[in-house]
């Protein structure tokens, strides 16, 4: 039976006991819903990968509490990641260090780095304080589906599957942490999230972004990044907003042979799609709002259709970086240009 409590003393205290006694429990962060387990024990990190459904090389973040002494887990802390601390944690960032290798060698799948991350969620925070440790958490989805940004949505992927789920209410960021590489001269983006590569420049003076070159057989830094993920169970068609007219005559021929089809759109194109008679899932309108709810959205229109019709926002940059590439990996392509 999966169990959702809401966090108090005596949930949290049960949280210690399942993850001492190797299981693993849900929490919220300000992201999205973690899967968490003791980051020293093999036992419940390989059953973190066997309950996600986990590719075992996608290595997971490892989260702790804000005063936890980063000295026992990390082997080199260059100057310029301390400053990123500063400036940005607690909060959506996850840094990238070389490991000390305490941690089960199954964290990172092989790689002599850790990614560690101080989630900055009030609840993330009494949880990881109540535990003591490093607490591997990798998003509480099954592998493939759409990250969850509820406890609800925990439950509907994990029900049976796991004791508890700590709810924290619904997470206000959205998207996965940014993941940014540590190990170099300077910092490098290995995922783009909240925390955006324009913020870190402004900190450190230099900041690069990752891009694996597979065609020279390069080794892949985060192997992560290569998979398709937070797709939802429905068929997705996506258009730019300069192709919006092909969005709605998609719209339009695409009800007419299915029964359920939804279109997720910025707020101004809303009105446009409503002249259709389209059933429009609100992204908002403005890259915080639409990182916050785009899994949410995504989530929604797997039960409302079998067809979403996605209109992507044309606005580069900032946030969009990160919600562009979610976003793309979560819809088959119509026609989008690539990049
Ligand atoms: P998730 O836990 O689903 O949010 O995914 C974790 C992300 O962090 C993936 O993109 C991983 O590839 C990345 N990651 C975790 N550990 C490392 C590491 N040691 N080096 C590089 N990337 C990492
Ligand atoms: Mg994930």
């Amino acid at each position: 039976m999966t169990q959702i409590q809401p966090i108090t003393t005596e949930s949290l205290q049960q949280a210690k006991r399942l993850i001492f006694s190797g299981e693993v429990v849900a929490i919220p962060t300000e992201t999205v819903y973690g899967l968490g387990g003791n980051a020293f024990d093999d036992n419940a990190v390989k059953k973190i990968f066997e309950v996600k459904g986990r590719p075992n090389d996608n290595p997971l973040i490892a989260h702790v509490h804000k005063d936890y002494d980063l000295s026992r887990i990390v082997d080199y802390d260059p100057p310029y990641a301390q400053k990123l601390r500063e400036a940005f944690l607690p909060g959506p960032l996850t840094l990238v260090y070389p490991s000390t290798g305490k941690v089960s060698p199954f964290v990172s799948c092989g790689l002599n780095t850790l990614a560690v991350r101080v989630p900055s969620h009030e609840g993330a925070q009494a949880f990881l304080r109540e535990v003591g440790i490093p607490i591997v958490a990798p998003s509480a989805n099954l592998s493939r589906h759409v990250s969850p940004t509820s406890a609800k949505h925990v439950f509907d992927d994990f029900e049976g599957k796991i004791p508890l789920i700590l709810d924290g209410g619904e997470c206000t960021g959205g998207i996965e942490s940014t993941v940014c590489d540590c190990t170099g001269a300077y910092p490098v983006i290995l995922r783009s999230g909240l925390v955006t590569k324009e913020m870190l420049a402004e900190v450190v003076g230099k900041c690069g972004e990752y891009t694996p070159d597979l065609s020279r057989g390069e080794k892949v830094k985060s192997p992560g990044v290569l998979y398709k993920h937070y797709a939802p169970r429905c068929k997705t068609l996506l258009f730019s907003e300069k192709n919006a007219k092909n969005a709605i005559s998609a719209y339009v021929s695409q009800s007419l042979e299915n029964k359920g089809v939804a279109v997720l759109c910025a707020e101004k194109w809303i009105e446009e799609f409503e002249k259709v008679g389209a059933k429009c899932l609100n992204l908002g309108k403005n890259q915080a709002e639409m990182a916050q709810r785009l899994y949410k959205l995504l989530r929604e229109a797997e039960r409302l259709c079998e067809v979403l019709i996605v209109v992507e926002p044309s606005e580069q940059g900032g946030i969009m970086t990160g919600v562009l590439n979610r976003l793309r990996k979560a819809c088959t392509s119509e026609d989008v240009e690539k990049k």
